[in-house]
């Protein structure tokens, strides 16, 4: 049965029940809905539009230039690092302070109705946000700064391919918009990959402590984690792209994780919605665990069959479907 937006038994808040399929490879294709999708998200101040445009200011005004990347030498490594920490800490950080310390929306939006756990030794510091900001501001940005380093290199001694917008306007705007769907593909195989029991256990559970999700959240994985999450960058090593699209790359998939694990659906400015700072999909995969894998942004979930649509009989379905495999 379908349900409103509103409370429920489990949630302080849910969206409106079933979820909707907002990804644009939905079949069959509707024109007006992929216009909607590009207008809403490429020609709007959205959440995209402006981390491209903070990745635009960080290459011109902090990170180090394709020529000083020509050799390694620490200063532009140590460089790259200082700005990934900065920007981690500002997201995440800002993000935190505003929900969580000064709550700045109340519970408004808020899906779980707990507040992050303390005192329990399930966390390292018995502190899930002290936790969180350990293994996402150590191993985190140290493998972040690893694989942007790398690449900038190859890109500025000519081992990975590069374009600039001069070249070829049409491929530098489109890889922009085709970051984040590449990202949402190579994050759907690896995080299933990471629920192999083996690797689950050893690895993956760390995330998964957070069934209550914050922003710090977002990108406190365990290191072999953070390698192959991070692997998605490897795609600058073979298709042509700029500084820039590594560096929105970069930003996208580390600080940006802190968006969508905002432990909220939206940001309000004056009662409204402003800002999209988390998913109830992603949400219910940290509460279920083997459902919703992907983001909503490709429908491999509806494809293979790990979609949980937020009500019961999607959770029944979900029962169902562990059920069998165990068998
Ligand atoms: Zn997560
Ligand atoms: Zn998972």
């Amino acid at each position: 049965m379908p349900h409103d937006e509103g409370m429920s038994a489990e949630w302080n808040y849910h969206p409106a029940l079933p979820l909707q399929n907002p990804s644009i490879f939905r079949w069959p294709m509707d024109p007006k809905f992929l216009m909607v999708w590009f207008v809403r998200n490429w020609l709007m101040l959205s959440e995209r539009v402006m981390l491209v445009i903070l990745s635009f200011a960080a290459w011109y005004f902090c990170y180090p230039s394709l020529e000083t990347a020509q050799s390694f030498a620490f200063g532009w490594i140590f460089q790259t690092w200082v700005v990934n920490m900065v920007l981690m800490c500002v997201f995440a950080g800002g993000l935190h302070w505003y929900f969580y310390m000064h709550k700045g929306q109340g519970r408004r939006l808020k899906f779980d109705r707990r507040d992050q756990a303390k005192g329990n030794a399930l966390w390292t510091f018995s502190d899930q946000v002290h936790d969180n900001m350990f293994w996402t501001l150590t191993s985190g940005v140290a493998q972040l700064t690893a694989f942007q380093v790398v690449t900038l290199w190859m890109m500025a001694n000519g081992y990975a391919p590069t374009l600039t917008f001069a070249e070829n306007p049409v491929w530098f705007v489109l890889a922009l918009i085709l970051l984040p769907i590449w990202s949402a593909f190579h994050f759907y195989w690896v995080h299933r990959l990471l629920h192999v029991p083996c690797l689950y256990k050893r690895v993956h559970a760390l995330h998964h402590r957070n069934v209550n999700i914050g922003p710090w959240s977002g990108f406190s994985m365990h290191p072999v984690e953070h390698l192959l999450y991070l692997s998605t960058f490897c795609i600058h090593w073979i298709v042509p792209s700029h500084p820039i699209h590594l560096i929105f790359h970069v930003i996208y998939q580390g600080p940006g994780a802190a968006m969508t694990h905002t432990g909220y659906e939206d940001l309000l400015v004056r009662d409204k919605r402003r800002l999209a700072l988390g998913t109830f999909y992603h949400t219910l995969h940290h509460r279920y665990y083997e459902c919703n894998y992907g983001n909503q942004e490709m429908p491999w979930d509806r494809w293979f069959g790990t979609f949980h649509d937020g009500t019961d009989v999607g959770k029944e379905r979900m029962r169902t479907r562990l059920k069998t495999r165990k068998r």
